[in-house]
């Protein structure tokens, strides 16, 4: 059981959510990220959306513009900050999510194509996104190779569901009720969206489902609505920014001039240049100083002065890239932690290495 001490949050400090996009191979994922960031940049939202490292964020600003187009009536306050999509579809850190301790994502977004139902890694997804706990919705994609789609380019899906004839409204019926009832026969209860009730998105186990085209836009405003909707109604307390370190290792890559770096997201508390930080590697865990804190810069002008911007200090949620030395056998989807000053050096790389231990463990019994 995940210990929250709720005394020293607030629902006034809510971070912003980390969403991973999952599924099947070839169901759309990569696609829907692309659109999902393109559909808000063609608005000329300038800064309202930025690159971090492994990392898309949103800001509070482009998901209130993008959320009201949505019929009217569904206006709602937006709570949280903003929202953070890993950008890797599919992550190898992910893989790993079944087994880690903690989450590492707070909502999640399941694509399924429409054209194929259920697949192995759907099911895979399916079964690791409810052994955590994670709300997520389904992206029941590529809607417009139903027959004869008329395309409705980044619009709503219940408006573009109106300009369809018949036959088209009935091979979509007919998709998404044979997805609904393999997902049933998982133990999955879902439904379309619309036909749920406002609390039923939230309150209940029902799963809503989004018909979305990760090619032409449609329902992708549908699926930031019903993510920013779970993440302020149903895990709230979840998402209230807790002082204590909780970073993970996204990625370890060399680069240019900075050496062997290390991605990771911060989803909880700071870290700062200076930290004496703990990692894990198959050899073991290493202790050491982190000498950078860099994200990319802001705007793509910028891109060309500097390659990155440097930190003293960043707080989650971000993702962020680290410098420091003996970082090249550093492993993926390990924790990150910090010795305190009032810390003891061995107690912190026992309690690194121990989530790692756990899940050799898990997994030699899979
Ligand atoms: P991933 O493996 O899940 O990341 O899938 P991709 O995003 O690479 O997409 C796989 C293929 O499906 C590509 O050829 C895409 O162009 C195509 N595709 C993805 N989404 C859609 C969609 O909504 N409609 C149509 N017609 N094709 C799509």
């Amino acid at each position: 059981e995940e210990k929250i001490n709720l005394a020293a949050r607030s629902p006034d400090d809510l971070r912003c959510p980390v969403t991973v996009i999952m599924g099947h191979v070839d169901t759309g994922k990569t696609k829907l990220l692309d659109k999902i960031r393109k559909t808000n940049v063609q608005e000329g939202e300038a800064g309202g959306i930025t690159q971090q490292i492994g990392a898309t964020y949103f800001e509070k600003k482009t998901l209130e513009t993008q959320t009201a187009k949505l019929n009217a009536t569904e206006a709602f306050d937006i709570k949280i900050p903003g929202m953070l999509v890993i950008d890797t579809p599919g992550h190898e850190s992910f893989a790993n999510l079944r087994s880690r301790g903690s989450s590492l994502c707070d909502v999640a977004i399941l694509v399924i194509d429409m054209m194929h139902g259920l697949e192995p890694q759907t099911i895979e997804s399916l079964n690791m996104l409810r052994e955590k706990k994670v709300p997520f919705v389904v992206a029941l994609n590529k809607i417009d190779r139903c027959y004869a789609w008329k395309t409705c380019k980044d619009t709503p899906i219940r408006d573009a569901l109106k300009e369809q004839e018949e036959g088209t409204i009935s091979e979509f019926r007919s998709r998404s009720a044979d997805t609904k009832l393999q997902l049933a026969e998982l133990g999955v209860n879902s439904n379309l969206y619309w036909e749920m009730g406002d609390d039923d998105w939230c309150n209940s186990d029902f799963i809503p489902l989004v018909p979305t085209s990760a090619i032409t836009g449609e329902g992708v405003q549908d699926v930031l609505m019903l993510l920013c909707q779970m993440s302020q109604r149903k895990i709230w307390k979840k998402l209230m920014w807790c002082a204590n370190l909780e970073a993970t290792v996204l990625e370890v890559k060399a680069i240019d001039g900075l050496g062997m770096t290390v991605d990771v997201l911060v989803v909880n508390g700071h870290l700062r240049e200076g930290d004496k930080a703990v990692f894990c590697t198959l050899n073991g865990p290493i202790v050491t100083e982190i000498r950078g804190l860099l994200t990319p810069p802001p705007s793509r002008e910028m891109r060309v002065k500097s390659e990155y911007i440097h930190h003293k200090e960043v707080k989650g949620a971000l993702g962020v890239k680290v410098i420091g030395n003996n970082l090249d056998k550093v492993m993926a989807g390990t924790p990150v932690m910090i010795v305190g000053p009032n810390d003891e050096e061995e107690d912190i790389k026992a309690e690194v290495m121990s989530d790692l231990t756990n899940l050799e463990a898990k997994l030699s019994t899979d």
